[in-house]
Parts: structure tokens; sequence; C-alpha cells
């Protein structure tokens, strides 16, 4: 499988993928590189959306990129409501801005993508979780409190500058159910009905790079080389979100996360055993390489294992799900039938959601 070759430019990892027309880079320092990024787009006036808790990051980039700059919106929320994607976009047209630079997580990243689909502006992202949202076309957001999903090649940006010094501020408890989440997409690629022999090779380095890098990370948070490795790890699941169907476990935290609005990373992290628990029963054979990578038994062990390893939450409990929330997410999670390997009943829902 030829997975596409970084071209070496001098400590920086840089990917072109041909199909796309996406370019990623990669390096400690690589943020200095967001003015050239600006120019090399052909822009003059980039808006830098954030969230309100990473302002001072955005602050930071704009007196980087000095007069290529437009100003900022630091007002990205989770689950992108589209109420906030108005106001960012007339805020856009107002400074006249040629380009977005999104620095942040998977809110930040949903800002820059809505605004993208309703401007066709070009966007630089700038990650600092692993949730993977730069390298999808898919976008979710919210109206009304009901959160829906849309893929569109025009919300998929054009540059991904990935700066492991960023990582570095993501703390502790953020950084592993950052990392679940993105080890969640790769873990449902392998047994994808629409998976392909690269895709099923970019999960398998994605988890790797995951359960390689990330005890490093944790016994030093500061590690630049475990940081870039997991961020590795983060572009490469968070591609094959964007590549192949993803079945149980999203389609379960989705509606767990929109109906409790619990938090999306956490919610993750802990159903991820518990799905590929149930996905065994049919999908052994390509959950397979979970299992070895982590020397356990099956795949559902090893990730609980490894979970438990990390402290990661355990438990919805933990989330403050009650019983009776129980029943009513098991009912909605069947109600609109998808594809997975094991056939799902509202029971088998309702038994994995105790268990977790
Ligand atoms: P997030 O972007 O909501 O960030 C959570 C909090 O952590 C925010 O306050 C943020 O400012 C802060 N933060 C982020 N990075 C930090 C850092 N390095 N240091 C300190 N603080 C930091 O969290 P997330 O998990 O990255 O994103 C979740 C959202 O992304 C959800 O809405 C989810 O649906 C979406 N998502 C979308 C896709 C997609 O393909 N469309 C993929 C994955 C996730």
């Amino acid at each position: 499988m030829a997975l596409p070759q970084p071209k070496q430019s001098t400590d920086h990892a840089e990917y072109h993928l041909e199909e796309t027309g996406v370019r990623v880079r990669f390096g400690v320092g690589v943020l200095d590189e967001t003015g050239h990024e600006i120019e090399r787009l052909g822009c003059k006036r980039a808006l830098i959306l954030s969230t309100p808790q990473q302002s001072d990051t955005a602050l930071s980039l704009a007196e980087k990129v000095g007069g290529l700059s437009a100003g900022l919106f630091t007002r990205a929320t989770m689950h992108t409501p589209t109420q906030v994607s108005e106001e960012a976009v007339a805020h856009a047209a107002s400074v006249d801005a040629d380009c977005v630079v999104s620095i942040g997580g998977g809110s930040t990243i949903g800002l820059g993508k809505a605004i993208a689909l309703r401007t066709d502006l070009p966007q630089i992202v700038i990650p600092t979780t692993y949730a993977g949202s730069e390298a999808t076309p898919i976008l979710g957001q919210t109206e009304d409190g009901v959160k829906t999903t849309l893929v569109d090649a025009k919300v998929l940006p054009e540059v991904i500058l990935y700066d492991p010094t960023l990582v570095r501020t993501l703390p502790v408890a953020m950084t592993v159910t950052s990392a679940l989440n993105a080890m969640a997409h790769s873990a449902e690629a392998l047994y994808a009905q629409n998976r392909t022999d690269e895709s099923t090779q970019m999960a398998k380095d994605g988890l790797l790079a995951f359960v390689q890098g990330l005890p490093n990370v944790l016994n030093d948070p500061a590690d630049l080389a475990a940081r870039q490795e997991t961020l590795y790890g983060a572009w490469l699941c968070g591609t094959v979100l964007g590549r192949v169907g993803m079945a149980l476990h999203h389609k379960l935290c989705h509606t767990l996360g929109g109906s409790l609005n619990l938090p999306h990373a956490d919610t993750h992290a802990i159903i991820l055993p518990h799905a590929m628990a149930f996905n065994e029963r049919t999908a052994a054979k390509e959950l397979a390489p979970i299992a070895d990578m982590l020397g356990a038994q099956s795949a559902g062990q090893g990730l609980y294992a490894f979970a438990k390893q990390l402290n990661a939450p355990l438990a919805l409990r933990d989330l403050g799900v009650t019983e009776a929330n129980l029943d009513d997410v098991s009912e909605l999670a069947v109600k609109n039938p998808y594809w997975n390997p094991q056939p799902v009943t509202q029971e088998d829902v309702r038994a994995m959601l105790q268990a977790a």
C-alpha cells in the first residue's frame, strides 16, 4: 500500500494528497509558516478563528501573521450552532476576509468548515486536539438543538498544519479522551463495508501511532516527538473517518452526545471498548490487529485495559448518565437503521449501555 510519501523540507514533513488537493505539513514550528501558507493560497486577509478559551492562542497567531490578519472571531462553540456560523460569515464579509485560519479542536474547525460551506473561502487548519475533523469533508451542525451531519467537498480544508507544540498544552485528561476519539475512527474503519487496502493500512498505522505514542505523552506531556507521533495518528485516523463509513460506535456516540449533551471525546472513550466487544461477535478477524497491537485476547478487552491504564473515564455514570437515560437512548439509537457488521437490536444497545 502506498501511503503518501513525505517530502522533507528542512525538519518539517510535508504531504500533498493528489486526489483531494489537501496540503498537510507536520513539524515543530510549522505554526510559524502560517503567513507563508496564507500567501501560498493567494490570500491577503485571513480571519482567525478560535474558541473563547483559546483566544490568546489566536491572538498570538494574528500577531505572527501581521498584516495578513483580518482579525479574530473567537466564539467557536461545540456542535457548531448555525447561529454562530451565520454571525461568523457576516463578520468575515464585514472585514473582507479572503480565507479562514482555524486554530483549535473540532469545535473551531467545525466553525471554519461552516464558513467555507457558506462562502467557499479557503481554510488553513491548525489542530490542537486529536479529533481529526481537519481531515474530513464532514460537517456536523446544530440548529434548534438538533444536530445534522453533511458531507461536502467544500468543507474539506485546503491546508493542515500539525505543530506538536500546540497539543503540548492539551490537558492530560483531554489528551487521553481525544486520542481514544481518534482511535475510534480507525477501529470502525477496519470493518467498514467500503474499506480498501489503503484505508485499512492507514487505520492500522493510525492506531499504532497512538498505542506507541500515547504512553510516552502521558509520561511527559511536553515530549514533542511523542506529541508529533500522536498527531500523525490523528491525521491518519481523521483521514479514514473521511473516507469510509462508520457504524455502531459512532452512531451510538452521536445519539448519546446529541440527546444528553455529553462531552464528545469522553463519550467516545467510554463507548469504544463496548462497541468493539459487541462487533467482535462477527468482525473478530477485522478487529484482530487491535488485539494484536495491544497484546490482548480481543480488541474490546485490549481497548478497555488501554483506557484504564491511561486513566480514561470508563463509565457513563461518571458523565451523569442515569438508568432512565439508557432506556430513552437505546430507543432513539435504533430509530434510523444503519449498516453494522453485527445486526443491532434495541435490547443489544440497552445491554451495551448498561455495561458502559
Ligand atoms: P473542542 O474543539 O470542543 O475543544 C474542547 C475544549 O478544549 C475547548 O474549550 C478548546 O478551546 C480546548 N482546547 C482545544 N485544544 C486545546 C489545547 N491544545 N490546549 C488547551 N485547550 C485546548 O474538542 P474536540 O474534541 O477537538 O472537538 C469536538 C467537536 O468536533 C464535536 O463537535 C465533534 O462533533 C466535532 N468533530 C467533527 C469531526 C468531523 O469530521 N466533522 C470529527 C471529529 C470531531
